[in-house]
């Protein structure tokens, strides 16, 4: 068996998998590989199938599964798998790290020093304490953030069209979440019904200076209306890892907008989490051997 690692993945995991047969990270090789490993820069589309016809097991590592065409990898006969249980401790701290540096001008206070500045007076500073939190989407990730912004004396609600109960937050209709959150974080996938959902419409019904936490997908708000609404001081502050496209096209309006906290896409890349991802694939491997 061969396994093609597409993608970038904790440096032991290659190690690890030469006991199911021969390892390579040479992509022009895909053609020959049965099992191709993938995070999400890798696209597994119905071009990059046709061009591996040996392919019987797609693993990605990580949750979506919105960059493999899954009906044409049906259609081929190939097995699909994702991780979706290892990464939602490495998003949540993720999410709270965005949420925690806002009100504490951490990136503001660090580049005016770099600058040679003593801003004291200038950079207020408030707390998340009393804050209302509103997540939308209560599944995994969502879960833990609300865990970790009620230890900080935050009131949780969230919205999530699937599920109607949690013993994490108080659940309300999304109108209701749009309208009471102070920190609006985003923890949908990205499908027809979440694409574009943060827009000009849904951020008129926001509290003035609403914070948005991105760590979902980009494709969940529409760029333009969120950089509108941070040039018109609606939104308070944007904080993403996630966008239209890895890396964001340089014409990107959230790039030049201001009021922004910017990570590379970074959510599942802790040390922890890719050790899990490596556990899970080789579990995985296992089965799909037997
Ligand atoms: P999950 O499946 O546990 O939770 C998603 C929740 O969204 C579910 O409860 C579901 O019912 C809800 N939902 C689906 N459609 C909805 C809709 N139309 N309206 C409201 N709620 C809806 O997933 P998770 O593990 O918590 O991950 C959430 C998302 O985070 C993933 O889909 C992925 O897009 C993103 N993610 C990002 C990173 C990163 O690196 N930033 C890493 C992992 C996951």
């Amino acid at each position: 068996m061969k396994i093609l690692l597409s993608d970038a993945f904790d440096p032991s995991l290659p190690e690890r998998l030469k006991k199911f047969g021969t390892v390579t990270d040479d992509k022009s090789q895909v053609a020959d590989c049965d099992v191709v490993l993938i995070r999400s820069k890798t696209k597994c589309t119905r071009e990059y199938i046709d061009n591996a016809p040996k392919l019987k097991l797609i693993i990605r590592g990580g949750v979506g599964l919105d960059n493999v065409d899954l009906e044409y990898a049906k259609e081929k006969d190939i097995t699909v798998h994702n991780t979706p249980a290892a990464s939602s401790v490495a998003v949540a701290e993720l999410a709270f790290a965005h949420m925690l540096a806002v009100p504490n001008r951490l990136v503001e206070a660090h580049n005016s020093m770099m600058a040679g500045k003593w801003e004291k007076k200038e950079l207020k500073r408030t707390e998340l304490m009393g804050k209302t939190l509103g997540l939308i989407g209560i599944g995994r990730i969502a879960t833990e953030l609300a865990v970790r912004a009620k230890a900080f004396g935050m009131t949780v609600i969230a919205y999530d069209k699937y599920v109607k109960s949690s013993d994490a937050a108080s659940m309300k209709t999304l109108d209701e979440v749009l309208a009471q959150s102070d920190y609006l974080s985003l923890h949908v996938p990205l499908t027809d019904e979440t694409r574009g959902m943060i827009n000009k419409k849904t951020i008129a019904s926001m509290k003035d200076g609403v914070v948005i936490i991105n760590t979902g997908r980009g494709k969940c708000i529409v760029e333009e209306d969120v950089a509108d609404a941070l040039k018109s001081g609606k939104i308070g502050v944007y904080a993403t890892d996630v966008w239209y496209s890895d890396p964001p096209d340089p014409s990107c309006p959230i790039l030049k907008a201001p009021n922004v906290q910017l990570t590379p896409h970074i959510g599942a890349s802790s040390k922890e989490n890719l050790l899990r991802i490596g556990d899970i694939i080789v579990d995985i491997l296992e089965d799909f051997t037997k």
